[in-house]
């Protein structure tokens, strides 16, 4: 029994926003890119046991021109951080960052004159996840969070309406991703 017998016409109606966030973010495209041990745990994730191929995101790409999302696993000496930014600005739009582990969420245990004390100091971060290291499911639960963040993203007239409001009551639009809310002269 296929889809369409279940269906009253054959017609599937969607809105655009909806059909762009959800290919969206089923093609969520990591960046290689791992600092420290919670990189372990994040490499585990795309393995058989887990398999993040599963969200269609199991290619960890070698060039931050093709992924749209930093997976800051493990934490970031004040020696990476440019480095970190500069991956940041070559990936693609619109780009999430997951700040995975506490050492990337705030410095963790490693509060020290190298070790920056939150990744958010460096690129804006759409999630955080804590843990020490935070094992493959709860990577995998922030991984599903973020889908649901970019499936209700508002999208063109809707999002400068939206904006436009949030801006007027002094607060800013939660939803878009960060690389827009904070970008330069895109918010
Ligand atoms: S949060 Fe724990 S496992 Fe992750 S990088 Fe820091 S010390 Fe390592």
């Amino acid at each position: 029994m296929g889809l369409e017998e279940k269906l009253p016409n054959g017609i599937l109606l969607a809105s655009v926003e909806g059909l762009v966030n959800w290919t969206r973010k089923a093609s969520l495209w990591p960046a290689t890119f791992g600092l420290a041990c919670c990189a372990i745990e994040m490499m585990t994730s795309g393995a058989p046991r887990y398999d993040l191929g599963r969200f269609g995101m199991e290619v960890f790409r070698p060039s931050p021109r093709q992924a749209d999302l930093m997976i800051v696993a493990g934490r970031v000496t004040n020696k990476m951080a440019p480095v970190l930014r500069q991956i940041y600005d070559q990936m693609a739009e619109p780009r999430w960052v997951l700040a995975m582990g506490v050492c990337a969420s705030s410095g963790g245990m490693f509060n020290n004159y190298a070790v920056v004390q939150g990744v958010d100091h460096v690129v804006p971060v759409d999630m955080y996840l804590p843990g020490c290291p935070p094992r493959p499911e709860m990577l995998i639960d922030a991984i599903l969070k973020l889908h649901q963040k970019i499936q209700q993203e508002p999208l063109g007239p809707v999002r400068a309406q939206l904006a436009a409001e949030r801006r007027a009551q002094g607060e800013t639009l939660e939803l878009l991703p960060s690389s827009v809310k904070y970008g330069r002269e895109k918010a």
